[in-house]
């Protein structure tokens, strides 16, 4: 069973957990070390992380920390889901899914289909697959510090 990552171990100190990697999605997806994420997204967004922007991979919904406070849920919650999930699955109204299109939807990096496109390494050597940055440019500078090769990853 794969084990989904989250916790909000990125955004707080602390291991990340496990996670088993997809290996279908190695040619789409870059991999980054915690470091340079970290680093990429105070450079874009500021050292507030609550005001960080992911994307989801389906519907492109920009999401942040203080989306999810909005909707209710705690800090640790809202660290939790930011970079995993879709704000869809909590908001209420009409969402989308993976079929059928809308804005924003219930997608989530913990079911069946893991459509990331980022894994970051975690300093303890753990990995995770996660939303990427919603800015082009964050995300262009983390390609150049990316590993090129899945192989060369410590
Ligand atoms: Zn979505």
């Amino acid at each position: 069973m794969d084990k989904t990552f989250g916790a909000g171990c990125l955004l707080v100190d602390g291991p990340m957990g496990s996670h088993i990697h997809n290996s279908h999605l190695v040619d789409t997806m870059i991999t980054v070390n915690q470091k340079d994420w970290l680093a990429t997204g105070e450079k874009f967004f500021g050292t507030d992380k609550k005001k960080w922007k992911f994307k989801c991979p389906v519907c492109g919904n920009a999401q942040s920390i203080e989306d999810f406070e909005k909707l209710g849920m705690s800090a640790k919650e809202a660290a939790d889901y930011v970079y995993f999930s879709c704000i869809g699955r909590w908001s209420k109204g009409k969402i989308g899914t993976m079929m059928k299109k809308g804005k924003p939807c219930d997608y989530t990096l913990g079911g069946l289909f893991k459509l990331g496109e980022l894994e970051v390494i975690g300093e303890d050597g753990s990995k995770g697959q996660l939303f990427v940055f919603a800015d082009d440019n964050a995300m262009g500078e983390l390609e150049k510090v990316s590993f090129k090769d899945p192989l060369d990853v410590p």
